[in-house]
């Protein structure tokens, strides 16, 4: 047998970018001494990326709806971007500069990590707390540990630091990433947070982390400068390119066993014959594909609950949005929330989105976990929409602008919900597919975080498990 020969078949459930890189990866093994695999990815909608889609917008070819970039610093994503030849495209913020809308925009303070203050100084500062709040977060260090806060972000923070820190500060940014509610979003499930409150205490911790790892002053975010979309076609284009098969409209509604094999049947009738399989489609599509396997796993998906958001994309002028020069948005905590979460000055934050006249593009989301969202995603008109953006920005800013060109994307049950004991979950259904379904790996943002890096990482981790459970299989064989 030769070298390269592929080894066994390997269906990939959902062509989002977890499923596009575990495809790429076991036809493009990082040790070129591996045997590439056969791969088929099954992708239900009519173009692959999944919540990555990038469209033309103000005259520009790519515009984000969705993502806009990914975190810079997770080795498997910048590694993989650079190996697939996109290095000479990446493009990184141009303003960092963010507010929170508390009464007015107040600068975010600085040394925050994911909201949570790593320093006393910088929050005594900031005009967003109260004295009384400042005093309380600045007596983290002589409280004795935290007691017991159930796996939740919003119960540890306001046990270390107090309500205000929490509600005005780790609610709007770690919420407004995973369009969360942090009462009941797991503390464990973000791994900045998780660090920090290993130790005693969080600000004890972060001075010893400083010391040992003084901050990275390398970009936090990339993108390519077409938008996200051109990560996720050349995926495409290289995973045909090295003789894989990437079938879109087609969606998989079942997998069982066969033996030491899997049999995928699709909703055209076709039933694929796999050696293994690695299923990246939302939790909740994905419990009743595996029912036959295990009801557990199936039971655990499909209480899995995902939050909506509304992204609308404006292109607009006005007088006074030069007051946001310099400034890459705002995030609107619960209690100044009405629609409206995050408001994100786009041809601020990247300078190849900014339009050769005076107009702004705007990036506005609205709905988060635990907000009425069925209206905005059901009844309310584009137009309505965008109306509700204007009055919104008004109230909050005072900056009346005037939309030229909109875009609204409906981003149904698109987030994911960590509740509190999601990696026990998840350890748990993984184990069991372990036992009862050996070559089956479940990746993506419903399983091992959410977010385009950590994506990146399942997948590469699930193509290992994957070209390992298939070599073991044809030693037995042999
Ligand atoms: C508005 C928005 C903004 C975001 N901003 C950022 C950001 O700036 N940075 C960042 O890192 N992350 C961001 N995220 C999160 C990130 O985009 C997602 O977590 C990530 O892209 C999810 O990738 P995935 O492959 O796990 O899933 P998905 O992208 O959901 O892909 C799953 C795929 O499976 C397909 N599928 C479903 N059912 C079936 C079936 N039965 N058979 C076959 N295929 C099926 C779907 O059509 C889809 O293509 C954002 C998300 C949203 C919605």
């Amino acid at each position: 047998m030769s070298a390269l020969e592929p080894r066994g078949h390997v269906v990939v459930i959902g062509g989002g970018i977890t499923g596009l890189v575990a495809a790429y990866r076991l036809l493009h093994p990082t040790d070129t001494s591996h045997r590439p695999t056969r791969v088929t990815l099954v992708e239900s909608s009519s173009n692959v990326g999944g919540k990555i889609r990038t469209s033309p917008f103000a005259g520009f070819s790519g515009i984000d709806e969705g993502p806009d970039s990914y975190l810079a610093r997770v080795p498997a994503a910048g590694r993989l971007v650079r190996e697939l030849g996109l290095g000479d495209e990446l493009t990184n913020p141009t303003a960092s500069h963010a507010a929170i809308m508390h009464g007015r925009l107040h600068p975010i303070p600085d040394g925050l990590m994911m909201g949570v203050p790593t320093g006393a100084m910088s929050l005594a500062r900031s005009g967003l707390l109260t004295w009384r709040a400042k005093i309380r977060a600045g007596m983290e260090p002589i409280l004795p540990s935290s007691g017991d806060h159930g796996d939740s972000v919003g119960n540890f923070v306001r046990q270390r630091f107090g309500r205000q820190v929490h509600e005005l500060l780790v609610d709007p940014l770690v919420g407004g990433i995973y369009a969360a509610d942090t009462n009941t979003f797991s503390l464990a499930t973000v791994p900045q947070l998780a660090d920090l409150a290993a130790g005693r205490s969080v600000l004890l911790t972060a001075r010893r982390r400083r010391r040992t790892n003084p901050p990275s002053s390398d970009p936090i975010f990339e993108t390519p400068r077409a938008g996200l979309s051109a990560l996720t076609e050349t995926l495409r284009a290289r995973i045909t390119g090295a003789g894989g098969t990437v079938n879109v409209d087609t969606s998989v509604i079942r997998v069982s066993r066969d033996g030491s094999a899997y049999r995928v049947e699709t909703s055209n009738g076709s039933t694929i014959d796999a050696d293994a399989i690695v299923i990246a489609s939302p939790a909740a599509t994905t419990a009743p594909i595996v029912a036959e396997l295990s009801d557990d796993v199936a039971r655990v998906l499909a209480t899995t609950e995902h939050a909506s958001v509304v992204m609308v994309t404006l292109r607009a002028t006005g007088p006074d949005l030069t007051r946001f020069a310099g400034m890459s948005g705002y995030l609107v905590p619960k209690p100044d929330q009405n629609r409206v979460t995050a408001v994100s000055f786009g041809s601020n934050k990247w300078a190849h989105w900014k339009p050769h006249d005076d107009s702004m593009i705007m990036r506005v989301s609205l709905g988060r976990d635990g907000a009425r969202t069925d209206d905005l995603l059901h009844e309310w008109s584009d137009e309505r929409l965008v109306e509700q953006v204007i009055d919104e920005v008004r109230s909050h800013t005072g900056v009346v602008f005037e939309p030229h060109e909109h875009r609204v994307t409906r981003w149904e049950a698109s987030f994911p919900q960590y509740r509190p004991g999601h990696l026990e979950r998840i350890t748990h259904i993984e184990s069991v597919l372990e036992r009862d379904a050996p070559g089956v790996r479940l990746a993506g943002a419903s399983i091992r975080g959410i977010g385009i890096a950590a994506c990146i990482t399942q997948a590469e981790s699930a193509a290992t498990a994957i070209r390992a459970h298939i070599a073991r299989a044809e030693h037995l064989r042999d």
